[in-house]
């Protein structure tokens, strides 16, 4: 008689031979007896080996189990490696070359599809009905190639037309997370939302951000506008990972529509770990760097003004407004969630779901990884992070630093209004303080150098 035993030393032999397949054709037959958490980790590992990503992932989803999740994760990501790989870039069916000499020649429009020829191929939006690039002022287009390829192509940088006139519009660089959603509720409320949509299949989901879309549409009548592009796919021509291709093409979307939607601003949800603090590590004179007095100019040049409209606030002062929002339960910034539920083991989910006093899991891989790197990404705010969610145990390294006070960190930096221009001013200073207190002199985040 074979034995429940005996037929697991026989698929294990046929495994460790590598012999996946058959391995997990004599486990199918142990499901559902004895041997049946034996048999469901041989085929998972079997499938895995064989590559087999979509057969993994539906065998994990009928046979749940935590063990399985690890090879469920890499599967769903080599998945969607091969899709986009078989995906291919689009092309227009007017194929030009790459023209240097005349920068604006690049451009060019087939319907709603708007087609930017770069030195490498092509990258596209998906514009409005109505959107003409005749109609876009070359300024406009001047600026988007520059925020798009200056780091490969300085030539990018030397522009020099006609002067746009403002149009009439705010608006905000929409992102659906914490950061923007702060900016949103302190800029006036008829600023134009627009969301960049990444148009292929990638590893990020784009469900948490649409139904927090749909949140505010129904409970504040706002419309985000959303523009389906692929130029986060610049970068990986030089070897980096897809991805903005620089800080300020998180809004080229407002730029090329600046004319089309009447704007004369364009707001980013960028925080004090990224404007007062070099890499959320050290107090610096936002106001001198270079990064401050070369952009708002370039943007001025296109007729718009450069606004960061929560410059003189923390993440953690971004979490608190939007706390008392009335879009508070379906703010999140986790993009690896799914429908409305956040995955509670990324590291946003960490410094941002998790003060929220939403569940996470502290000792998830990713978070412990970056909790333990040097320097401490986002310094400042993660010991702030780590401190509210009473979370020092896991840290003895930082335990010096958490000890401080550090109930100023959610609070608003007064001069950082000094950056914003009139008329958005006053109304951001307004909408702070109904949120917010104010920090205290002397300001502890002057005092912010870490060494973690
Ligand atoms: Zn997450």
């Amino acid at each position: 008689m074979v034995t429940g035993a005996m037929r697991r030393w026989r698929i294990r032999r046929l495994y460790n031979g590598e012999e996946f397949a058959r391995a997990r054709r004599l486990s199918e037959r142990e499901l559902g007896g004895y041997n049946h958490d034996f048999a469901t980790d041989i085929i998972v590992r079997s499938l895995y080996n064989e590559g087999r990503w979509k057969a993994l992932l539906d065998f994990v989803e009928q046979h749940p189990a935590a063990v399985h999740e690890v090879y469920a994760k890499k599967a769903q990501r080599r998945l969607s490696q091969a899709l986009e790989e078989a995906e291919g870039i689009p092309e227009p069916n007017e194929k030009k070359p790459w023209n240097i000499a005349d920068l604006l020649s690049n451009w060019s429009q087939e319907g709603r599809r708007l087609w930017l020829r770069h030195p490498w191929g092509w990258t596209h939006w998906d514009m409005p009905e109505e959107y003409s690039l005749k109609d876009t002022h070359p300024a406009l287009l001047h600026l988007a190639l520059e925020v798009l390829l200056f780091p490969w192509v300085p030539e990018t940088k030397r522009w020099d037309v006609e002067r746009r006139s403002p149009g009439t519009n705010h608006s905000l660089s929409y992102s659906g997370g914490v950061d923007s959603t702060a900016a949103m509720l302190l800029l006036p409320d008829d600023t134009i939302l627009a969301y960049h949509e990444r148009n292929f299949t990638s590893m990020l989901n784009h469900s948490l951000p649409h139904s927090t879309f749909e949140a505010i549409e129904e409970r504040t009548g706002r419309r985000v506008l959303r523009v389906p592009s692929n130029h986060e796919k610049i970068r990986t021509y030089h070897g980096l990972q897809t991805g903005f291709p620089t800080a300020n093409a998180a809004c080229v979307h407002l730029i090329l529509l600046a004319d089309h939607l009447d704007i004369c601003s364009i707001s980013f949800g960028t925080v004090i770990e990224n404007t007062w603090l070099k890499k959320g590590l050290k107090f610096r004179e936002f106001q001198d760097t270079h990064y401050w007095n070369y952009w708002p100019k370039q943007f001025k040049k296109a007729g718009l003004d450069y606004a960061l409209p929560i410059n003189h606030i923390s993440e953690a002062g971004a979490l608190k407004i939007c706390a008392q929002s009335e879009l508070a339960d379906v703010v999140n910034s986790c993009l690896r969630g799914n429908g409305d539920r956040w995955c509670g083991t990324c590291w946003k989910c960490f410094h941002k779901n998790g003060p929220l006093g939403r569940d996470i899991d502290p000792t998830s891989k990713e978070i412990s990884i970056f909790l333990n790197k040097k320097p401490l990404r986002t310094a400042q705010h993660a010991l702030w992070a780590l401190k509210v969610q009473s979370l020092e145990h896991l840290t003895p390294h930082l335990a010096e630093h958490i000890a401080d006070d550090l109930s100023w960190w959610d609070k608003a930096y007064e001069p950082g209004l000094d950056l914003i221009e009139e008329p958005l001013r006053s109304v951001v200073k307004e909408k702070t303080d109904t949120y917010l207190e104010w920090m205290t002199k002397p300001y502890a985040l002057v005092e912010v150098d870490l060494d973690v």
